[in-house]
Protein backbone atom coordinates (compact mmCIF):
# COMPACT_ATOMS: atom_id res chain seq x y z
CA UNK A 1 0.00 0.00 0.00
CA UNK A 2 1.27 3.58 -0.84
CA UNK A 3 -0.96 5.93 1.67
CA UNK A 4 1.96 8.29 0.67
CA UNK A 5 -0.21 8.98 -2.51
CA UNK A 6 -3.86 9.48 -1.13
CA UNK A 7 -2.66 11.20 2.30
CA UNK A 8 0.01 13.84 1.47
CA UNK A 9 1.00 15.60 -1.47
CA UNK A 10 5.01 15.08 -2.62
CA UNK A 11 7.08 17.99 -1.27
CA UNK A 12 6.34 18.10 2.26
CA UNK A 13 4.81 21.41 1.91
CA UNK A 14 1.22 20.44 1.56
CA UNK A 15 -1.21 17.86 2.61
CA UNK A 16 -3.33 16.82 -0.01
CA UNK A 17 -7.11 16.56 1.07
CA UNK A 18 -8.53 13.47 -0.16
CA UNK A 19 -11.89 14.23 -1.62
CA UNK A 20 -13.93 11.05 -0.69
CA UNK A 21 -13.29 8.10 1.09
CA UNK A 22 -9.69 7.70 2.62
CA UNK A 23 -9.07 4.53 1.33
CA UNK A 24 -7.68 2.68 4.50
CA UNK A 25 -7.60 3.66 7.94
CA UNK A 26 -5.72 0.02 8.46
CA UNK A 27 -2.27 -0.35 8.86
CA UNK A 28 0.27 -2.14 6.51
CA UNK A 29 -0.54 -5.78 6.59
CA UNK A 30 -3.91 -5.10 8.40
CA UNK A 31 -7.04 -7.48 6.86
CA UNK A 32 -10.41 -5.76 6.35
CA UNK A 33 -11.48 -5.44 10.39
CA UNK A 34 -15.02 -7.05 11.35
CA UNK A 35 -18.19 -4.81 10.07
CA UNK A 36 -18.95 -1.82 12.72
CA UNK A 37 -22.04 -1.07 11.51
CA UNK A 38 -20.81 2.01 9.25
CA UNK A 39 -21.90 4.47 12.03
CA UNK A 40 -19.68 7.67 11.78
CA UNK A 41 -16.64 7.31 14.05
CA UNK A 42 -16.98 7.65 17.86
CA UNK A 43 -15.27 10.38 19.73
CA UNK A 44 -13.38 7.51 21.35
CA UNK A 45 -11.78 6.32 17.94
CA UNK A 46 -8.76 7.55 18.49
CA UNK A 47 -7.23 5.91 14.92
CA UNK A 48 -9.34 8.34 13.22
CA UNK A 49 -8.81 11.24 15.33
CA UNK A 50 -5.07 11.06 14.58
CA UNK A 51 -5.22 10.16 11.10
CA UNK A 52 -7.59 13.10 10.17
CA UNK A 53 -4.65 15.30 11.11
CA UNK A 54 -2.94 14.15 8.04
CA UNK A 55 -6.24 15.13 5.78
CA UNK A 56 -6.66 18.62 5.20
CA UNK A 57 -9.88 17.89 4.11
CA UNK A 58 -10.94 17.24 7.45
CA UNK A 59 -11.53 20.02 9.33
CA UNK A 60 -9.63 20.15 12.67
CA UNK A 61 -11.70 18.73 15.74
CA UNK A 62 -9.36 17.43 18.32
CA UNK A 63 -6.41 17.70 19.92
CA UNK A 64 -4.27 14.04 20.13
CA UNK A 65 -1.79 13.77 22.79
CA UNK A 66 1.06 11.52 23.37
CA UNK A 67 3.95 11.18 26.33
CA UNK A 68 6.23 8.38 26.30
CA UNK A 69 8.44 6.65 29.48
CA UNK A 70 10.41 3.54 29.95
CA UNK A 71 9.21 1.10 31.87
CA UNK A 72 12.34 -0.01 33.56
CA UNK A 73 13.71 -3.99 33.02
CA UNK A 74 11.14 -6.22 34.11
CA UNK A 75 8.81 -4.78 31.47
CA UNK A 76 11.08 -4.76 28.39
CA UNK A 77 9.89 -8.34 26.64
CA UNK A 78 7.36 -10.79 26.71
CA UNK A 79 3.98 -10.77 28.40
CA UNK A 80 5.06 -7.70 31.12
CA UNK A 81 5.92 -5.60 28.18
CA UNK A 82 2.65 -6.11 26.38
CA UNK A 83 0.95 -5.45 29.59
CA UNK A 84 2.52 -2.34 31.29
CA UNK A 85 2.46 -0.51 27.43
CA UNK A 86 -1.54 -1.75 27.96
CA UNK A 87 -1.69 -0.50 31.33
CA UNK A 88 -0.18 2.71 30.58
CA UNK A 89 -1.71 3.89 27.30
CA UNK A 90 -5.09 3.16 29.38
CA UNK A 91 -4.19 5.04 32.58
CA UNK A 92 -2.94 8.15 30.34
CA UNK A 93 -5.78 8.29 27.47
CA UNK A 94 -2.93 9.04 24.97
CA UNK A 95 -4.18 9.06 21.63
CA UNK A 96 -1.87 5.68 19.58
CA UNK A 97 0.21 3.45 20.99
CA UNK A 98 4.10 3.71 21.40
CA UNK A 99 6.34 1.05 21.54
CA UNK A 100 9.54 1.22 23.33
CA UNK A 101 12.64 -0.58 21.49
CA UNK A 102 14.43 -1.98 23.74
CA UNK A 103 16.19 -4.70 22.15
CA UNK A 104 19.42 -2.75 21.93
CA UNK A 105 22.10 -3.60 19.55
CA UNK A 106 24.78 -6.40 20.03
CA UNK A 107 27.87 -4.52 21.33
CA UNK A 108 30.77 -4.95 19.27
CA UNK A 109 33.78 -3.80 20.91
CA UNK A 110 35.79 -5.75 18.37
CA UNK A 111 35.38 -2.95 15.80
CA UNK A 112 38.92 -0.93 16.50
CA UNK A 113 40.20 0.38 13.20
CA UNK A 114 37.53 2.22 10.43
CA UNK A 115 38.70 -0.80 8.29
CA UNK A 116 37.28 -2.99 11.06
CA UNK A 117 33.43 -1.80 10.45
CA UNK A 118 33.20 -4.15 7.08
CA UNK A 119 33.37 -6.76 9.65
CA UNK A 120 30.02 -5.51 11.28
CA UNK A 121 28.23 -8.73 11.43
CA UNK A 122 24.47 -8.69 9.91
CA UNK A 123 21.84 -9.30 12.50
CA UNK A 124 18.82 -11.43 11.23
CA UNK A 125 15.40 -12.18 12.47
CA UNK A 126 16.49 -13.83 15.85
CA UNK A 127 18.07 -10.77 17.53
CA UNK A 128 14.95 -9.27 17.15
CA UNK A 129 12.15 -12.04 17.75
CA UNK A 130 11.31 -10.49 21.54
CA UNK A 131 10.97 -7.39 20.43
CA UNK A 132 8.94 -7.67 17.44
CA UNK A 133 7.20 -10.14 19.67
CA UNK A 134 5.91 -7.41 21.75
CA UNK A 135 4.87 -5.51 18.67
CA UNK A 136 2.55 -8.40 17.68
CA UNK A 137 1.42 -8.31 21.06
CA UNK A 138 0.26 -4.82 21.31
CA UNK A 139 -1.02 -4.99 17.47
CA UNK A 140 -3.26 -7.70 18.88
CA UNK A 141 -4.43 -6.28 21.81
CA UNK A 142 -4.80 -2.89 20.64
CA UNK A 143 -4.91 -1.52 16.79
CA UNK A 144 -7.96 -1.76 16.80
CA UNK A 145 -8.78 1.33 18.77
CA UNK A 146 -5.70 3.40 18.34
CA UNK A 147 -2.81 3.68 15.59
CA UNK A 148 0.60 0.99 17.55
CA UNK A 149 3.53 3.06 16.50
CA UNK A 150 6.88 1.22 17.49
CA UNK A 151 10.19 3.38 18.36
CA UNK A 152 12.90 2.77 16.15
CA UNK A 153 16.49 4.26 16.46
CA UNK A 154 18.69 5.18 13.49
CA UNK A 155 21.29 3.16 12.03
CA UNK A 156 23.93 5.49 13.56
CA UNK A 157 22.53 5.63 16.62
CA UNK A 158 22.62 1.82 16.64
CA UNK A 159 25.94 1.39 15.40
CA UNK A 160 27.32 4.47 17.88
CA UNK A 161 25.77 2.29 20.58
CA UNK A 162 27.55 -1.09 19.37
CA UNK A 163 30.82 0.26 19.06
CA UNK A 164 31.01 3.21 21.19
CA UNK A 165 30.36 6.88 20.89
CA UNK A 166 33.67 8.32 20.84
CA UNK A 167 35.00 5.73 18.84
CA UNK A 168 32.17 6.23 15.97
CA UNK A 169 33.27 9.84 15.71
CA UNK A 170 36.33 9.51 15.83
CA UNK A 171 36.69 6.38 12.66
CA UNK A 172 33.78 8.70 10.59
CA UNK A 173 35.87 11.49 10.84
CA UNK A 174 39.46 9.69 9.75
CA UNK A 175 37.48 7.58 7.64
CA UNK A 176 34.18 7.79 6.21
CA UNK A 177 34.04 5.16 3.45
CA UNK A 178 35.26 2.56 5.60
CA UNK A 179 32.80 2.80 7.96
CA UNK A 180 30.15 3.55 5.60
CA UNK A 181 30.69 -0.41 4.81
CA UNK A 182 29.37 -0.97 8.73
CA UNK A 183 26.36 1.79 8.32
CA UNK A 184 25.74 -0.22 5.68
CA UNK A 185 24.89 -3.49 7.44
CA UNK A 186 23.40 -2.04 10.40
CA UNK A 187 20.95 -0.69 7.91
CA UNK A 188 20.17 -4.00 6.64
CA UNK A 189 20.01 -5.53 10.07
CA UNK A 190 17.03 -2.58 10.85
CA UNK A 191 15.59 -3.15 8.06
CA UNK A 192 14.87 -6.69 8.66
CA UNK A 193 13.20 -5.52 12.07
CA UNK A 194 11.14 -3.14 10.05
CA UNK A 195 10.10 -5.85 8.12
CA UNK A 196 8.99 -8.30 11.08
CA UNK A 197 6.91 -5.33 12.28
CA UNK A 198 4.96 -4.91 8.86
CA UNK A 199 4.53 -8.05 9.00
CA UNK A 200 2.90 -8.37 12.28
CA UNK A 201 0.83 -5.22 11.60
CA UNK A 202 2.52 -2.28 13.20
CA UNK A 203 0.88 0.90 11.32
CA UNK A 204 4.44 2.89 11.76
CA UNK A 205 7.23 3.64 13.58
CA UNK A 206 8.53 6.57 15.93
CA UNK A 207 11.83 6.73 14.27
CA UNK A 208 14.20 8.78 15.92
CA UNK A 209 17.31 11.04 14.54
CA UNK A 210 20.44 12.19 15.90
CA UNK A 211 23.84 13.16 14.33
CA UNK A 212 22.78 16.62 12.85
CA UNK A 213 23.03 17.92 16.07
CA UNK A 214 25.35 21.14 16.36
CA UNK A 215 28.77 20.27 17.06
CA UNK A 216 28.58 16.23 16.90
CA UNK A 217 31.07 16.25 14.35
CA UNK A 218 34.01 18.51 13.64
CA UNK A 219 34.79 17.90 10.25
CA UNK A 220 32.05 19.41 8.31
CA UNK A 221 29.64 17.32 5.91
CA UNK A 222 29.67 13.96 8.27
CA UNK A 223 26.59 14.29 8.84
CA UNK A 224 25.41 14.49 5.70
CA UNK A 225 27.63 11.69 4.89
CA UNK A 226 27.32 9.16 7.28
CA UNK A 227 24.63 9.51 8.79
CA UNK A 228 21.81 10.67 6.31
CA UNK A 229 21.95 8.26 3.51
CA UNK A 230 21.45 5.72 6.29
CA UNK A 231 18.27 7.72 7.35
CA UNK A 232 16.56 8.15 4.36
CA UNK A 233 17.04 4.77 3.59
CA UNK A 234 15.25 3.55 6.52
CA UNK A 235 12.97 6.56 6.60
CA UNK A 236 11.80 6.01 2.74
CA UNK A 237 10.95 2.39 3.12
CA UNK A 238 9.03 3.01 5.52
CA UNK A 239 7.11 5.72 4.13
CA UNK A 240 6.57 3.24 2.12
CA UNK A 241 5.04 0.67 3.62
CA UNK A 242 3.64 2.23 6.66
CA UNK A 243 0.10 4.28 7.28
CA UNK A 244 1.69 6.50 10.28
CA UNK A 245 5.28 8.29 10.75
CA UNK A 246 6.85 10.20 12.97
CA UNK A 247 10.03 11.83 12.71
CA UNK A 248 11.80 12.54 16.22
CA UNK A 249 14.20 14.95 15.90
CA UNK A 250 16.67 13.79 19.16
CA UNK A 251 18.21 16.51 21.42
CA UNK A 252 18.81 14.09 24.11
CA UNK A 253 22.21 14.46 23.30
CA UNK A 254 23.11 17.95 22.16
CA UNK A 255 20.94 20.60 20.79
CA UNK A 256 20.53 21.44 17.16
CA UNK A 257 20.92 24.62 15.51
CA UNK A 258 19.68 24.26 12.28
CA UNK A 259 16.90 21.86 11.20
CA UNK A 260 16.97 22.59 7.29
CA UNK A 261 18.31 19.00 6.65
CA UNK A 262 15.68 17.62 7.81
CA UNK A 263 12.96 19.37 5.80
CA UNK A 264 13.86 15.96 2.98
CA UNK A 265 13.10 13.25 5.93
CA UNK A 266 9.47 12.17 5.29
CA UNK A 267 7.10 11.45 7.93
CA UNK A 268 3.88 12.58 8.36
CA UNK A 269 4.84 14.16 12.01
CA UNK A 270 7.75 15.79 12.80
CA UNK A 271 8.66 16.04 16.40
CA UNK A 272 11.72 18.27 17.84
CA UNK A 273 13.00 20.51 20.64
CA UNK A 274 11.26 24.12 20.45
CA UNK A 275 15.06 25.32 20.55
CA UNK A 276 16.87 25.91 18.03
CA UNK A 277 19.99 27.83 18.18
CA UNK A 278 19.64 30.84 19.61
CA UNK A 279 16.02 30.59 19.37
CA UNK A 280 12.85 28.91 21.18
CA UNK A 281 10.14 28.74 18.13
CA UNK A 282 6.74 28.19 18.63
CA UNK A 283 5.01 24.78 17.95
CA UNK A 284 3.17 26.56 15.01
CA UNK A 285 6.36 27.65 13.41
CA UNK A 286 7.96 24.63 13.53
CA UNK A 287 5.20 22.88 11.74
CA UNK A 288 4.75 25.75 9.15
CA UNK A 289 8.74 25.23 8.57
CA UNK A 290 8.40 21.51 8.05
CA UNK A 291 5.13 21.71 6.28
CA UNK A 292 3.22 18.71 8.26
CA UNK A 293 1.66 18.51 11.66
CA UNK A 294 4.66 19.02 14.96
CA UNK A 295 3.92 17.17 17.77
CA UNK A 296 5.70 18.34 21.36
CA UNK A 297 5.35 21.14 23.09
CA UNK A 298 5.97 20.52 26.35
CA UNK A 299 9.78 20.40 28.09
CA UNK A 300 10.04 16.92 29.36
CA UNK A 301 12.04 18.20 32.63
CA UNK A 302 9.65 21.36 32.71
CA UNK A 303 5.74 21.16 34.46
CA UNK A 304 4.94 18.39 33.44
CA UNK A 305 7.53 16.52 35.86
CA UNK A 306 6.90 19.04 38.56
CA UNK A 307 3.84 21.15 38.71
CA UNK A 308 0.81 21.34 40.08
CA UNK A 309 -2.70 19.88 37.86
CA UNK A 310 -3.34 23.79 37.49
CA UNK A 311 -0.01 24.32 36.38
CA UNK A 312 0.45 21.68 34.10
CA UNK A 313 -3.09 22.64 32.71
CA UNK A 314 -2.24 26.07 32.32
CA UNK A 315 1.22 25.29 30.46
CA UNK A 316 -1.03 22.72 28.21
CA UNK A 317 -3.40 25.53 27.37
CA UNK A 318 -0.61 28.40 26.81
CA UNK A 319 1.64 25.56 23.95
CA UNK A 320 -2.12 24.56 22.20
CA UNK A 321 -2.40 28.38 21.77
CA UNK A 322 1.07 28.54 20.03
CA UNK A 323 0.16 25.58 18.09
CA UNK A 324 -1.02 24.70 14.35
CA UNK A 325 -4.57 23.32 14.04
CA UNK A 326 -3.17 20.05 13.48
CA UNK A 327 -0.97 19.63 16.20
CA UNK A 328 0.10 16.81 18.58
CA UNK A 329 0.33 17.57 21.92
CA UNK A 330 4.07 16.01 23.33
CA UNK A 331 7.14 16.94 25.16
CA UNK A 332 10.85 16.93 23.22
CA UNK A 333 11.80 13.40 24.13
CA UNK A 334 11.17 10.78 26.61
CA UNK A 335 9.73 12.08 29.70
CA UNK A 336 11.56 10.41 33.20
CA UNK A 337 11.02 6.65 34.25
CA UNK A 338 9.66 8.03 37.49
CA UNK A 339 7.18 10.49 36.70
CA UNK A 340 3.66 10.29 38.26
CA UNK A 341 1.37 9.03 35.50
CA UNK A 342 -0.96 10.87 36.98
CA UNK A 343 0.72 14.58 35.52
CA UNK A 344 0.48 12.76 32.13
CA UNK A 345 -3.21 12.12 32.36
CA UNK A 346 -3.68 16.23 33.51
CA UNK A 347 -1.73 16.92 30.29
CA UNK A 348 -3.16 14.88 27.67
CA UNK A 349 -6.89 15.88 29.63
CA UNK A 350 -5.97 19.25 28.77
CA UNK A 351 -4.97 18.72 25.40
CA UNK A 352 -8.32 17.05 24.32
CA UNK A 353 -10.56 19.65 26.36
CA UNK A 354 -8.50 22.51 24.41
CA UNK A 355 -11.46 22.32 21.39
CA UNK A 356 -13.96 22.08 24.28
ZN1 LIG B 1 14.66 12.09 21.81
Amino acid sequence: MRRRDVLRTAGGAAMAGVASGVPSLLGCSERPPAATGGAAPAAKDKRQLVLDLLDESKPPRYTPAAFFIHFGEEYQVGPPAIAKHTEYFRSTGMDFVKIQYEAGFPLHPEIEKPEDWARMPLHGKEHYEAQVGVVEGLVKALKKEALVVCTLYSPFMLARDSVGAERTIKHIEEDPEAVKKGLEIVTESLLTFVRECVRVGVDGFYASTQGGEAGRFSRPGSFRECVMPFDLRVQREINESCLFNILHICDYDLPYDDLSPFLEYPGDVVTSSLHVGEETLTPKELSEFFGRPFMGGLDRKGIIVNGTAEQIRQEVHDVLVDSSDRHILGADCTLPGDIAWENIRTAITAAHDFRG
